[in-house]
């Protein structure tokens, strides 16, 4: 019996388990299978940069593949499968929303972002969902208020990518996704093994060949993975959802505060740049009158002043049900002049895809009845 990770087994060549997807598996896991196959290993480099580098969906693309490998290939494993049930773009910033259906019916959004320089598009990133649903329920975010239901494979994750490269490629001559960050549904690194592969398959310069500076993941604070993000190679660009300058306004809007409290959340943070030398993006969501005061702006720059980091403001995005509203944009220039004052670095981000609950904290998953 030959065992190929993770679940195909062969007994005398015939496969006995599930279908494997071929997308969710690096280059040396491609090899093992390919191998199994009888086939040489630079074939699984052939297939990877036709899965990876040119997005194909369909065996009758893989030209310079056999024929009898690429049916074998089929009986034993698939192709990425996504149906796109619906799409929104927004017409002020050119943000586009998926709504993607996987291959178990569930359903989960990924978001591609245009920034221009000198008028001309320059620079897409793909906003990637690692859950359907989530757990973790911060009062901001309308994925976080409807519950966790699985987590996604690495091969849906980088599924989305590829998807959203399939939409831009043919509408802009081609161009490429060159940024990544998973803030889209769910928690990262609560699907810790799955979103980290994910990384690694995006990272190969066999295929799409993201360098890992432009990877960012993005957490709510989970202390534990936070350290152990910090023995990651390369190290991971790490953004952490702040959004609170004590404990007891941090519990209402991050509940997971409550088992990590912010002072264990900053020394995680501190021990995270001793060691990579990398430095921590914190996020800072700005809400009218819950965290947004002079006090506030004070507070935070006294706790991270220690730390090297840059902080994203961001204006609140309203959700259906919440009762906040976000600050006056008077309100954020002068909590971001504060802490620009006490040396920080200090950025005000502009939501992209408002219009369409396509920014940041919108991200929802959608019942069978309303698609
Ligand atoms: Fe989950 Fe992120 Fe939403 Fe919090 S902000 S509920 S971690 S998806």
């Amino acid at each position: 019996i030959l065992v190929f990770r993770p679940g195909i087994i062969f007994t005398r060549g015939i496969l006995c388990m599930e279908k494997v997807e071929l997308y969710g598996l690096e280059l040396g896991e491609l090899k093992e299978l390919v191998t199994q196959l009888g086939e040489p290993s630079y074939r699984a480099t052939q297939l990877f940069h036709w899965i990876h580098a040119h997005q194909a969906g369909e065996w009758e693309k893989m030209t310079n593949l056999p024929r009898a490998f690429r049916e074998r290939l089929g009986e034993v494993g698939f192709l990425p499968q996504f149906s796109c049930l619906r799409q929104w773009q927004d017409p002020w910033d050119g943000t586009t929303k998926l709504l993607l259906k996987l291959r178990d019916g569930e359903k989960i959004e990924c978001v591609l972002m245009t920034y221009e320089k000198e008028g001309k598009a320059s620079r897409y990133t793909a906003c990637v969902s690692s859950q359907v649903g989530c757990a973790l329920g911060c009062g901001f975010c309308a994925t976080g208020q409807l519950g966790f239901r699985r987590n996604l494979t690495a091969g849906e994750i980088v599924g989305q990518v590829w998807a959203l490269q399939r939409y831009l490629g043919p509408r802009e001559g081609g161009k490429r996704i060159g940024n990544i960050v998973f803030m889209g549904m769910g928690e990262p690194l609560l699907n810790y093994e799955a979103a980290l592969k994910a990384r690694r398959i995006l990272m190969d310069p066999n295929g799409w060949g993201i360098s890992h500076r432009k990877i960012t993941l993005s957490t709510c604070g989970l202390v534990p993975q936070i350290k152990r993000l910090a023995e990651e190679e390369p190290p991971v660009e790490l953004a952490v959802s702040l959004h609170a300058t004590t404990d007891e306004v941090r519990d209402k809007l991050v509940p997971i505060n409550r088992r990590y409290p912010l002072k264990e959340l900053l020394k995680a943070c501190q021990y995270y740049v001793e060691k990579t030398n990398r430095k921590i993006t914190f996020e800072y969501i700005l809400i009218k009158g819950v965290n947004d005061s002079l006090e506030d702006a004070k507070r935070l720059a006294r706790m991270v002043g220690g730390i090297l980091a840059y902080i994203n403001l961001w204006p609140f995005n309203p959700i259906p049900g919440s009762p906040w509203e976000p600050s006056s944009g008077e309100q954020v220039q002068d909590f971001a002049l504060q802490l620009k004052e006490r040396g920080l670095e200090v950025a005000i981000r502009e939501s992209r895809g408002s219009r369409i609950a396509a920014a940041c904290g919108q991200l929802r998953y959608y019942s069978a009845k309303e698609v």
